[in-house]
């Protein structure tokens, strides 16, 4: 006899149930949502139904029963880009960038991604772990229940499969889900060894993570003065051919051909695309590429542009919504204040924000079928809200609005 468990009360359940894969246009503002006198009934960690009380009273004979006051019941989020293993934050870019330094100029100051590669060498494994397990618990208080993850700020051999088995540590243990990316290619190293190093990555690096199984994804920083559209080609096909499936930081600081290349490959997503041209979308959406927008980041930088979501949406691209959570450009885990980000600077309304924060991130990390949404079948991964309204979620913002936390069926967080 599997456990079961059966939630009722909630004002309203996003079910967000819907064709069985991505959403595109039109389909992303389809939340399918259920009134006060619904439910969802888990069994076995699983969901076992969600709909009207009446018909799913009859299933749950055996169900022990969790009675909401109210609030809105959800798919917990599904937050495609992070780079969360770092050591510390980055405090001085911060205050130097308040007295109108830029990006650039900050990172000339101080180091900028150097400074947290020195820390993340610095730093123990069992210390880093550490690190990222308290910031797994903040995800989760936030109604996070799975985070993509990027190793990056290793940058050598040793280091780079240092940051991914923390990555693979933390993640097995829970109960925050954790898919690994390999971004050895975040930056070159200084001093100007980009081609031993792309031959480092492709002839090294790449193989060990493959021979260790410590990644699913490979993603590069397509960027001027990082990796150029052919470096990233090369080292895009060289994963691809061991096995891992490609994603691309495209078009953030500049328009370089990032996002076509990551169309050529089929890539699982193109990130940030803020400079993408009309004809960079089209082939997106032709190669079914999901765009993964990461607004967070233009907030904290004070950009005075956003990434172009309603031309995006509008072409038929797949979209999602992330955090970025990394120390240099986006400290922030909590896709609330993401949303409301790309509601009022992006205009994407509520309904296309949710499913961009959902079920569009479960797809586009190759979970769909699993992760998402309210259907019978997909495990039980909820949030549910402090507010009667899911618009209230991105309306209220700089707030955690999220109550409790279910994992895989257990009850993970809840709000003290
Ligand atoms: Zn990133």
């Amino acid at each position: 006899m599997k456990n079961q468990l059966l939630i009722v009360g909630a004002s309203q359940i996003l079910t967000l149930q819907g064709p069985g894969r991505v959403r595109r246009g039109p389909e992303m503002r389809r939340l399918s949502i259920l009134g006060p006198n619904a439910a969802v009934l888990i069994e076995g960690g699983l969901i076992a139904a969600a709909g009207a009380y009446r018909q799913i009273r009859r299933m749950a004979r055996r169900a022990r029963v969790l009675e909401l006051q109210g609030g809105v019941l959800m798919p917990g989020f599904v937050d495609a880009h992070t780079h969360p293993v770092f050591a510390g934050p980055r405090l001085r870019d911060f205050s130097l960038r308040t007295s109108g330094l830029g990006y650039r100029a900050v990172s000339r100051r101080t180091g900028g991604i150097w400074s947290t590669v020195g820390g993340v060498r610095r730093a123990e494994p069992g210390q880093l772990a550490e690190l990222l397990g308290q910031r797994a618990r903040l995800f989760l208080e936030a109604g996070t229940t799975t985070i993509e993850a990027k190793s990056g700020y290793g940058l050598d051999l040793e280091n780079e499969l240092k940051i991914l088995e923390v990555i693979g540590r933390v993640g097995r243990r829970g109960p925050l889900e954790i898919i690994p990316t390999f971004l050895g290619a975040h930056a070159p190293p200084p001093g100007g060894h980009r081609q031993a190093y792309v031959r480092l990555l492709i002839e090294k690096m790449i193989p060990a993570v493959c021979g260790k199984k410590l990644a699913r994804f490979i993603d590069v920083f397509c960027e001027r003065g990082y990796f150029s559209v052919k470096e990233s080609e090369k080292i895009l096909r060289a994963g691809l051919a061991a096995g891992l499936a490609p994603r691309l930081h495209a078009e953030q600081l500049s328009r370089l051909g990032g996002a076509r290349l990551a169309a050529k490959l089929g890539a699982a997503s193109a990130d940030h695309l803020d400079h993408a041209a009309p004809g960079d979308m089209t082939a997106l959406s032709r190669a079914g590429t999901a765009a993964v927008l990461a607004p967070a980041s233009n907030y904290f930088l004070g950009a005075r542009s956003w990434p172009p979501a309603r031309a995006l949406i509008d072409a038929g691209v797949p979209v999602c919504l992330a955090s970025d959570f990394n120390p240099g450009s986006a400290p922030v885990w909590n896709m609330q204040f993401v949303m409301s980000v790309a509601c009022t600077q992006m205009r994407m309304s509520p309904e296309e924000a949710v499913t961009a924060a959902t079920v569009n991130g479960a797809y586009c990390l190759g979970e769909g079928r699993r992760l998402g949404s309210l259907e019978p079948g997909k495990q039980a991964d909820l949030a549910h809200m402090d507010v009667d309204d899911y618009r209230e979620i991105p309306y209220y913002f700089g707030v955690n609005h999220c109550r409790m936390t279910i994992k895989r069926g257990n009850i993970v967080y809840i709000k003290r």
